[in-house]
């Protein structure tokens, strides 16, 4: 089944395009922001990703930035913005087509079947999922990191941690989406965790582990991967 990642934030839209998607057998996930968006395309590597670029909490552009920092998922925008600097925009950032809103669903669906013909025809579209440092390098598929020709051993909440960091390059994540993320809800307050898996990711992964290079902490908000 083809799986499509949503990211909208208009909830009536959200439910027009699951519903005519699910009808014509695609599997649908929705995000309504950014950050969202960005965690599901790493953790159910979607087949194509629609994506609006007037987002609550990031422009859609850093969105296919950050994707495109590690796949090739193809990203078919749909967007209100009609100016054509904003169209150079996105398709620069690596969109791979843009559709004007409003547009006609058999249109949408038209694009969408050409997309996965695309990326399905193309022998160079086996999906990216390699994230390289200097250091080391994290390939999210077959979720391993290798550094210095050997696997590092990770424990699955390290992983995890690693993963969110990775797939939002450059970006601040808060402790609090971290800790709900990889502990759940209830959990949230409890940053002492974070600091502990932390150090540990920082001893497996950087050259001097108390002068961090890639895994950074941003004091008191939360922390981010330098790529
Ligand atoms: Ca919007």
């Amino acid at each position: 089944m083809t799986q499509v990642l949503v990211v909208e934030d208009d909830p009536h839209l959200v439910r027009a395009l699951v519903i005519n998607m699910e009808a014509r057998r695609y599997g649908v996930d929705a995000a309504p922001d950014g950050a969202t968006a960005l965690r599901l395309a790493a953790a159910r590597h979607p087949d194509v990703v629609m994506l609006d670029l007037g987002l609550p909490d990031m422009d859609g552009v850093d969105v296919i930035r950050a994707l495109r920092g590690w796949t090739r998922v193809p990203i078919l925008v749909l967007s209100a913005r009609q100016a054509s600097y904003e169209k150079v925009e996105a398709l620069d950032a690596g969109a791979d087509d843009y559709i004007t809103k409003p547009f006609s669903m058999d249109e949408l669906l038209a694009r969408l079947r050409a997309a996965v013909r695309r990326a399905e025809g193309s022998p160079l579209a086996p999906e990216t999922t390699l994230v390289e440092t200097d250091d080391f390098t994290v390939d999210l598929l077959a979720k391993k990191v290798v550094r210095g020709g050997r696997d590092v051993r990770l424990t699955p909440t390290e992983w995890h941690l690693l993963e969110i960091l990775v797939t939002s390059p450059g970006r601040l994540v808060t402790q609090k989406d971290l800790l709900r993320e990889v502990w759940g809800a209830s959990q949230s307050t409890k940053t002492n965790y974070l600091r502990v898996y932390m150090a540990q990711l920082r001893r497996k992964l950087e050259t001097d582990p108390s002068h961090p290079r890639y895994l950074i902490t941003e004091s008191g908000m939360g922390y981010r991967f330098e790529g």
